[in-house]
């Protein structure tokens, strides 16, 4: 199918970006990559009168090294991250979860700051900067504003942007030389978004240990138990499969959700494997 007509705009700036944005009066939206975007357009499921284009925006696709921590342009490609052409603020995770994502062509254009704006529940970097504990940077027709990662999804396709704001950047905190981390996505094809997926930091150095559980329908779950282990946990052993699951089963019981078996059987697997590669 062909979108229905739109008008096209290129946007000069952040702030030109906010106002087309307001202007629109809710059907204007961002383009950036566009490879959620245009499918939606596509399939009509996104009714859009405006389309801006932040793509060329020049700091948007900027890094800059900061005090212990790497600023992160929101046009910033999955593509850049996966080849390495941007420092690594996580030792080498970002790079390898990147290669993850859907297929080069999708990687190429596909960008940090749409992936985060469009708060997929299966997407890798909603989860992934959620463990990293990294911020994220907006701008709006209040000024500029940032948030944690952490609380920045609200659930499916829910993040805290007002229509008329723009995500501008994310700074990622670096880990220490020595930090450890594991990822393990399920999926049924590699680059197939997540049917499960778990992010592990174990940076004890920062004293900053965390499980993330992503793929559960809605925002990531900070899994707080088996995060507590984690940081105590001496080297992997025999025995540390069954303690994971006491404490992950601890996390879900507090969360209130009710997930089927199938589910929980994968979040427990996804878990157990990447808290395994965070501590061999
Ligand atoms: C076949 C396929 C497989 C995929 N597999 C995966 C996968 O395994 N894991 C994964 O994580 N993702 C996957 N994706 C999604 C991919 O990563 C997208 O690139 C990403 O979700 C959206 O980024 P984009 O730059 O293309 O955003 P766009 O499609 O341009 O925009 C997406 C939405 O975000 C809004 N938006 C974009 N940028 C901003 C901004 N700066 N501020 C505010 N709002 C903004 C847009 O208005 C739009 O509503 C897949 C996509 C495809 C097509």
């Amino acid at each position: 199918m062909k979108p229905a007509p739109f008008t096209y705009h290129r946007a000069r700036s952040a702030e030109d970006a906010v106002e087309r944005l307001a202007a629109g009066d809710g059907m204007a939206r961002l383009l950036a990559g566009g490879q959620s975007l245009v499918p939606m357009l596509n399939l009509r499921l996104a009714p859009a009168a405006d389309l801006v284009d932040i793509g060329a925006i020049e700091s948007f696709r900027r890094h800059e090294e900061l005090p212990g921590a790497l600023r992160i342009g929101a046009c910033v490609t999955h593509g850049t991250i996966q080849r390495g052409e941007i420092p690594d603020p996580a030792n080498g995770l970002m790079a390898r979860v990147a290669a993850g994502i859907a297929y080069q062509a999708v990687r190429n254009r596909g960008t940090i700051g749409g992936s985060m704006a469009l708060a997929d529940p299966s997407a890798d970097w909603v989860s992934l900067l959620v463990a990293l504990d990294a911020t994220v940077e907006w701008v709006g027709q209040q000024g500029a504003q940032q948030g944690p990662a952490a609380g920045f999804m609200l659930g499916a396709y829910t993040t805290r942007l007002d229509f008329s704001d723009v995500l501008t950047a994310l700074v990622i905190p670096r880990l220490s030389s020595n930090a450890r981390f594991g990822y393990y996505k399920i999926c049924r094809k590699t680059g197939e978004f997540a049917s499960s997926l778990a992010a592990v930091i174990n940076d004890r150095q920062r004293r900053y240990s965390r499980v993330v559980l992503g793929a559960t329908g809605g925002a990531p779950i900070i899994l707080g138990e088996t995060s507590l282990l984690l940081a105590t946990a001496p080297r992997w052993n025999q025995a540390m499969p069954d303690e994971i699951i006491a404490a992950f089963n601890q996390d879900i019981l507090h969360t209130g959700r009710d997930f089927s078996e199938v589910a929980l059987s994968q979040h427990r697997a996804s878990v157990v494997r990447a808290v395994k590669e965070s501590l061999i």
